[in-house]
């Protein structure tokens, strides 16, 4: 399935995964906010579902992130 990039607008993104090995054998990724402290240990990452998009007209990369899990860092750093 092509997608349209959010940066030059082209209909040519292709849907795919991310490695970081040769054998597809690796951790799941996460998302870590900068505003998050280094220090912190609990509910400090959002898991990266596989699933991403690149364009091949300007290399722009994306994917999608579960928006509940992310907006607790918003709330959480406005009442800071
Ligand atoms: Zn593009």
């Amino acid at each position: 399935m092509n997608a349209k990039c959010p940066q030059c607008h082209s209909d040519a993104a292709m849907e795919g995964k991310i490695y970081n090995q040769i054998d597809y054998v690796n951790p799941p990724a996460y998302f870590r906010p900068n505003s998050v402290p280094f220090y912190a240990i609990f509910k400090t990452n959002v898991q990266l579902q596989n699933n991403f998009f690149a364009c091949p007209f300007c290399g722009f990369v994306w994917s999608k992130i579960n928006n509940q899990d992310l907006q607790r860092y918003s709330i959480n750093k406005s009442a800071a």
